[in-house]
């Protein structure tokens, strides 16, 4: 399972979470901070798409 890395806004923080490429598409690892997920982005350890959110 890859490991994915993502970004909290709220605590300026990055982490990573192991998720299932399923669920990655389907949401967000929660921050290990605030434990919450409306300001977690997606990072892609290239560093070339802030994913543009669809829906
Ligand atoms: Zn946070």
């Amino acid at each position: 399972m890859p490991d994915y890395e993502f970004y909290c806004r709220r605590c300026k923080k990055q982490y990573a979470a192991w998720m299932s490429v399923k669920e990655h598409d389907e949401r967000l690892a929660e921050c290990p901070e605030c434990h919450r997920t409306d300001q977690a982005e997606k990072r892609l350890s290239d560093f070339f798409a802030r994913t543009s959110r669809k829906s």
